[in-house]
């Protein structure tokens, strides 16, 4: 007689982890039991030898697809003679700190999908089915260990058929801690926006909810982790009529759409593509989309790609099935606000958008928006991660000292705990611009901390003191008693990130392209070629400063940095460009001349703006990165080298931007084409990349790039550089599973935290 005790730990709840475990040990003739608690799941096991170490043996190797595990112990204990094996009741009372992790939501598995549209099923078009290997986690978990007690699902008492389902080792229901059916489950109802007539539930909502879409309509749909608001994609006055209401005049629209064979009806996907479409996380998928696409233009007026995804929840799977159309499906949210995950907020934040409401009685613990991905370079590259892929961790090369909570940057939040040798990032928060943002941020925090049970005793934060995430961090700060504070520049952040995702600890050089950042000489930063070893970096060179009129305004109207980059290379902009208001151009060109009251800017993101107003393809921005996502579609990837050049010499050197404008102001007045110019500018981009890593390369004898910031989620220079990098003997480094942009930047903050932490303890 032999017994075991076995502790397994990482993503092992929620994942049909203990009916797996019961599963095994009854093949193996063995008795004992299996529970969740606090820290993963328990094992208890005895028999013969034999069996035991079969037992352990198949453990890890035949775990449930869902589960990650991250460690097991195993331990030897007299045998106690139990009677049989069981699913024992979870150990909740441990209250230390350090906890399971919790899943992420997964989208309806083949096999409930199948029972959905079966009518001799019971759970028939039954909104809500799930089972162990698919339904919502992340967005209902209230607390670990995961059991139904501790989520939204807690409410709604079993009925006799779940019950026997949930406690039968041979059901695939077996524990399923969100089994429900129609007589036992939540309910979808049907609401119209003054919340006056309840008078639909179940099909007869889904069936209203199908009929106004089908008749042009708009139906706010509650889902996983907030409302959607959705529309008929191929009608056009639905699609403007929504756009025109939710104040939202370009940025593209996602699209979902029944199958991967009503995505490809849409755009023309690669194999690749179509995985992703259809992976248990459902992301939105960026890809190229077929000009005859039956879709209204207003969808994704003038953009190249589309984002696409396929239905997550049995409620869309329904929706999609009924309305047998692409639906536009959009956060629902007022502009720069949260998405809605409450009825209240959802009733009045889209009550003038929306028709109908499709709502439930289950309640949203975690929000959580749609993840969106794309495929660059040959792998799939998070552009925002939330739902499906958050809070899945990352693990991290050396386990950090203490705790650490990291805030995120200013736009595209995400918030960060650091614990052990674990890193956690919250779901996509988004912008912080408003209040009702704010408290987004606030409830991300709270969740985070709440789901890995973390006291953090370190908080970093960006370098910049206006950020709201700073204010945010240092108010907590003290008043959670937190004394160390680390400001982490947001470049060095951005490379950190890209870093820890591959697990490297040496130094390596950084090129960090985005937007903007606050530099550690009050410049901003955002053309950087960073030596970065760990808790420091040197900064080896940047794009030469421009003096920029306005930061925020500049990002919105593209030709105000070309204004500024004309005037730096010739030292006078001439005639505003068609479409823009004399007077501001006049203003504009009056802030140029007295540049020394203009803060510097090596902004990449910035030249990219710039580049798109010289070459006439975009003057302004309605959303944060169009014009670069323009300049990205004009583009042909063939295009000669055309530009040269030039690094300056100085500590640090500088890329001769001046140079580079003036040739494509040259092309220009000589009418090359534009896509070849655009072409060109890609490729210099990418000569400029190459060439400052073979300077840095020169001095430091690091051979290891890391590629990172927003201006990598544009494919052709992405593309060009690696290829380049590659050639030149440089080993490159990508993000994939954490965005390249400032969705990235907590983790970044996070490691360099860690990195100082662990420095003051060696010193
Ligand atoms: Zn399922
Ligand atoms: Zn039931
Ligand atoms: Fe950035």
């Amino acid at each position: 007689m032999e017994r075991r005790l076995i502790t397994v730990q990482g993503v092992v709840q929620g994942v049909g982890f203990r009916p797996y475990v019961h599963r095994l040990a009854a093949a193996n003739g063995l008795r004992g039991f299996v529970r969740n608690e606090q820290h993963g799941v328990a094992i208890d096991v005895e028999g013969d030898r034999t069996s035991v170490d079969a037992f352990c043996g198949s453990l890890i190797l035949e775990a449930p697809p869902l589960a990650t595990i991250a460690g097991v112990r195993i331990e030897r204990a007299p045998p106690r003679s139990y009677s049989k094996f069981r699913i024992a009741p979870s150990d909740a009372a441990d209250a230390s700190p350090g906890a399971a992790s919790v899943p992420a939501d997964v989208a309806t598995c083949g096999r409930c999908l199948a029972e959905l549209r079966d009518p001799a099923n019971r759970r028939y078009r039954h909104p809500f089915i799930s089972c162990t290997d698919c339904g919502p986690r992340l967005t209902i978990v209230r607390d670990t260990p995961y059991d139904r007690e501790r989520t939204a699902m807690a409410p709604f008492t079993m009925c006799a058929a779940c019950r026997t389902e949930y406690d039968n080792p041979d059901d695939r229901r077996f524990h399923a801690e969100t089994i429900c059916c129609w007589d036992c489950g939540p309910e979808v109802q049907a609401v119209s926006r003054d919340a006056s007539v309840l008078a639909l539930r179940g099909c007869h909502a889904i069936a209203a909810a199908v009929e106004t879409l089908r008749n042009g309509g708009i139906v706010a749909v509650k889902a996983l982790g907030g409302y959607h608001l959705a529309c008929d994609a191929t009608n056009a006055s639905a699609v403007e009529r929504l756009r025109a209401l939710k104040c939202r005049d370009a940025k593209p629209f996602a699209v979902m759409v029944r199958d991967v064979a009503g995505a490809d009806a849409l755009c023309s996907t690669s194999v690749a593509e179509r995985a992703v479409l259809e992976a248990c996380e459902r992301p939105i998928v960026l890809v190229p989309r077929r000009d005859a696409a039956n879709l209204a233009a207003s969808v994704a007026p003038g953009q190249l790609t589309l984002g696409v995804m396929l239905p997550a929840t049995p409620v869309h799977h329904l929706l999609l099935d009924g309305v047998a159309r692409p639906l536009v499906m959009t956060s629902g949210n007022r502009r720069d606000e949260p998405v809605a995950i409450d009825e209240g907020t959802a009733l009045s934040a889209l009550g003038a958008v929306a028709d109908l409401f499709l709502v439930h009685d289950r309640a949203i613990i975690t929000r959580c928006d749609d993840s969106v991905v794309l495929v660059s370079a040959g792998e799939v590259r998070t552009v925002r991660r939330a739902r499906g892929y958050a809070p899945r961790s990352i693990p991290i090369a050396r386990a950090a000292t203490r705790p650490i909570l990291a805030v995120g940057g200013h736009l595209k939040n995400t918030v960060c705990v650091v614990d052990g040798a674990r890193a956690t990032m919250s779901a996509h928060v988004g912008d912080l611009d408003t209040i009702a943002a704010r408290d987004g941020w606030r409830h991300a925090v709270d969740c985070l901390l709440r789901a890995t049970r973390t006291r953090p005793a370190a908080i970093a934060h960006d370098l910049h003191p206006d950020y709201a995430s700073t204010g945010f961090a240092l108010s907590m700060a003290s008043e959670l008693g937190i004394e160390t504070r680390i400001a982490v520049q947001h470049h060095h952040a951005h490379v950190a990130s890209c870093l820890a995702e591959h697990g490297v600890r040496e130094p390596v050089i950084g090129v960090a392209f985005d937007g903007a950042g606050l530099g550690s000489d009050g410049a901003i930063w955002g053309g950087e070629f960073l030596l970065v070893h760990g808790a420091s970096f040197t900064r080896c060179g940047h794009l030469s400063y421009v003096p920029l009129p306005g930061g925020d305004a500049a990002a919105r109207r593209p030709w105000r940095s070309a204004a500024a980059h004309l005037t730096a290379a010739r030292g006078a902009a001439s005639a505003p460009p068609p479409g823009v208001d004399a007077a501001e151009w006049n203003l504009v060109t009056q802030l140029l001349a007295r540049p020394e009251r203009l803060p510097q800017s090596s902004s990449v993101g910035r030249l990219f703006d710039a580049v798109a107003s010289l070459l006439d393809v975009a003057h302004i921005s309605r959303f944060e990165g169009e014009a670069a996502m323009r300049l990205e579609s004009a583009a042909t990837g063939r295009a000669p080298r055309r530009y040269d050049v030039t690094l300056l010499d100085g500590a640090p050197w500088t890329v001769d931007v001046a140079a580079l404008i003036r040739a494509i102001d040259d092309d220009c007045r000589h009418g090359r084409s534009t896509a070849e110019s655009a072409g060109a500018f890609h490729r210099a981009l990418s000569d400029v990349i190459v060439l400052g890593c073979k300077r840095v390369r020169e001095s430091a004898a690091i051979a290891t790039v890391a590629l990172s910031g927003g201006v990598f989620v544009n494919r052709l220079l992405l593309a060009l550089a690696t290829q380049e990098l590659t050639a030149a003997g440089f080993r490159v480094l990508l993000h994939a599973q954490v965005p390249c942009n400032d969705g990235g930047v907590s983790l970044g903050q996070a490691c360099v935290a860690a990195r100082a932490m662990e420095d003051e303890q060696c010193a």
